[in-house]
């Protein structure tokens, strides 16, 4: 039996599948030739999610711990016991003293999190949003009141690709197919990347910057662009404020000094930028990598304004408003109304764009529970994500950790993070319930993925788990009788039932480009605000200024001495963050955590490629394996990320600490001062042989 569904879990999804069944186990996953976003492609891990459903290390039943925290012994209990401990340490603490958690959303999951959050009056749900997404959602939503996505339905021209590797890695949900198909059909190609990956390869120019400087490189391109006049001048005449505003601003540095900065020649900032601007219609395809410095807002505020500037600007083949199709609001999802007063409670309400979307910064609840400042944290809820791998400074995250009364964590296997817990909750993959993707996305449409098997042994769904958890926190009618009952709701406003929409199997919204000739943008000018009206009312900088501020233990003197290389880091294509490092066909692959370093430095270091190497940083060393890479700036370093071994049951934690980049990074101020991002990316490091 063939049945269809859309990929999840593995990352952020997107592909459309067909799932092959025999006797109630899958036995094949392969791309859908129908779908219209992958058309029949599908990646490694998509592949390999066989693998993880039948793994033998999955978690079965409810656990709890009976050694000492991370001692690794368990006692399998019921789901009641799991349930009712967790219910009654909720409904006995003091609902400050909560944090809920979760690392990458994947379907309806964190919407259900943060509605029984909010309706426990919890203020305190963690997400990596402040690192991942946000930054460049919050920073599109207050410049033109939408986040827009490159339309790669149209023939763009031009695609510039910034901070992305969107071959290897799904960009939130839009996939690598895509953007071959618009490279194949001529578009021109402008890569912005410190590696050469294969998308550099494929590019009429590839602009290599120093990590870190995106913001500076990006300023750079404005001034080329308004001092040589390329702007589209009807456009930023008609539906922009701040321009005069912008011109003055670009006046105070020269673009030698944006070179300087950046590492970027002259020529190559004005290439870059008069191709980007001449020719149209152009989108840009940012990534997650922009998001992963103290300047990640700002960044993406300046390529917002390259795209309206331009007349990219929801024009087709731009970057465009995908309106998504009518459903429960995700804002009545997760019952805001009921917690009107949660801003005000936020761990860390100074970071103003976080609080507008009720989010607490990673490193916020971190500090919290190992200072009791603003207020103590003692207990935590973690579905989805392994913190210890994730979070910036990961020594500090272990004591925090370590440091509470009561940690649960849902999760598919025994992760680090895991092996903390007081009781782990076994939970369902995709495939094993009905669920929806891309909900609460700017990409203007929803996937469905219908169960296509049961979940083994005990294994429940995160969403029914927490449905469940509701009921036991007495807060029944807010929660649903089951899951489809859940999922129609969801898709009222669309008219259809979750039964219709499996048949359907992709929902869209009604998209229409220059939606904003009708109704203005949805800014408080109505205007794209290239002087942001909201960061002035906050005191943040109204137009994109670049700051050389990295961290605060790199303005030590001897930084340069000590610390003489610029750590940068990348995700590899066979995992997504900490996870599958257990799944076979992907780890022979890529069997080992890999820093790349350019051929003169190793040499210098006396390194060969294959040698074991440490990485080290004011904040720790780890170990990675090298591998030789002569296109790599030779000040530069490129280390792997999320790297733990499942298979090193001799080994603290199953490996948290020797390979993990996050021993190597910082939980410190300065953040990124509206949304609270830690620097992640740019790190004064050195290498020397094992
Ligand atoms: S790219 Fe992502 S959505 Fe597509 S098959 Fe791979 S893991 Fe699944």
């Amino acid at each position: 039996m063939i049945i269809k569904t859309y990929c999840a879990r593995m990352d952020h999804g997107g592909c459309g599948l067909r799932v092959h069944v025999e006797d109630g186990k899958i036995v094949k996953v392969e791309g859908d030739p129908d779908s219209p976003l992958n058309r029949g492609t599908v990646c490694g891990k998509g592949i390999a999610q066989v693998e993880r459903l039948n793994h033998p290390d999955r978690l079965l039943h409810p656990l709890k711990r009976i050694g000492g925290r991370g001692e690794g012994k368990w006692e399998r209990i019921s789901w009641k016991e799991a349930l009712t401990t967790i219910a009654e340490r909720i409904l006995h603490a003091d609902r400050r003293s909560i944090a809920f958690a979760q690392g990458t959303p994947k379907g309806l999951e964190l919407y259900m999190m943060i509605r029984l959050a909010n309706l426990l009056k919890v203020p305190a749900v963690v997400t990596p949003g402040s690192i991942c997404h946000m930054p460049r959602e919050t920073a599109a939503t207050i410049t033109c009141g939408f986040f827009p996505v490159p339309d790669y339905d149209h023939p763009s021209s031009l695609v510039m690709v910034w901070g992305s590797n969107l071959f290897q890695t799904n960009e939130e949900g839009i996939i690598g197919s895509q953007l071959r198909r618009v490279l194949d059909r001529g578009a021109k190609l402008i890569v912005i990347d410190p590696r050469k990956t294969q998308l550099s390869n494929r590019a009429d120019l590839w602009v290599q910057p120093r990590p870190g400087t995106d913001l500076a490189l990006a300023l750079g391109m404005l001034k080329v662009i308004v001092e040589d006049g390329l702007h589209d001048r009807a456009f930023v005449d008609q539906w922009t404020t701040g321009f005069p505003a912008l011109q003055e601003h670009l006046k105070d540095f020269s673009l030698k000094a944006i070179s300087e900065i950046t590492w970027v020649p002259e020529e190559k900032i004005t290439e870059a930028a008069r191709l980007y601007a001449r020719t149209r219609p152009a989108c840009i395809q940012w990534g997650n990598a922009i998001e992963h410095n103290i300047h990640s807002v700002q960044t993406a505020r300046a390529l917002m304004i390259l795209k309206a500037i331009t007349g990219n600007l929801d024009s087709p083949g731009g970057n465009v408003n995908r309106p998504s199709p009518p459903t429960l609001r995700p804002g009545d999802f997760v019952q805001s109304r009921s917690f009107p007063e949660k801003r005000e409670q936020l761990l860390a309400p100074e970071f103003r764009l976080a609080a507008m979307m009720g989010f607490t910064p990673s490193q916020t609840v971190v500090k919290a529970i190992l200072s009791d400042k603003p207020y103590p944290i003692r207990m935590m809820y973690i579905q989805g994500g392994n913190p210890l791998l994730s979070y910036a400074n990961a020594a500090e995250t272990h004591l925090a950790l370590k440091k509470l009364d009561f940690l649960a964590v849902a999760e598919i296997f025994l992760t680090p993070t895991a092996q903390l817990a007081d009781i782990v909750l076994p939970t369902a993959t995709n495939f094993e319930f009905d669920d929806m993707g891309h909900y609460g996305m700017p990409h203007g449409f929803l996937l469905a993925r219908p169960k296509v098997v049961e979940p083994p042994g005990e294994c429940l769904p995160d969403l029914l788990i927490l449905n469940e958890l509701g009921r036991k926190c007495g807060l029944g009618k807010f929660f649903w009788p089951d899951l489809r009952s859940c999922l129609d709701e969801v898709l009222n406003p669309a008219g259809v039932t979750y039964k219709d929409f499996k048949a359907m199997g992709i929902l869209k919204g009604n998209w229409k480009y220059k939606s904003y000739e009708r109704s203005g943008f949805g800014t408080p000018s109505k205007k794209v605000e290239i002087l942001c009206s909201r960061l002035k009312d906050w005191g943040y900088d109204a137009l994109p200024t670049y700051r050389e501020e990295f961290s605060a233990r790199d303005s030590d003197p001897h930084r340069m001495e000590n610390y003489p290389l610029v750590l940068t880091s990348a995700k590899d294509p066979c995992y997504f963050h900490s996870a599958y490092r257990n799944l076979p066909s992907l780890r022979k692959l890529s069997p080992d955590p890999v820093v790349l370093l350019h051929p003169q430095t190793a040499e210098g270091l006396g390194v060969k490629g294959g040698d074991w190497v440490h990485i080290e940083t004011q904040r720790g060393t780890i170990l990675q394996k090298a591998s030789l890479s002569p296109d790599l700036d030779p000040r530069v370093v490129v280390a792997a990320y999320g790297w733990w071994f499942p298979e090193r049951q001799d080994l603290e934690l199953s490996g948290w600490k020797e390979s993990n980049i996050n021993i190597l990074t910082e939980n410190d101020p300065p953040y990124e001062p509206a949304i609270g991002s830690t620097n992640l990316r740019a790190i004064s490091c050195r290498v020397y042989k094992e």
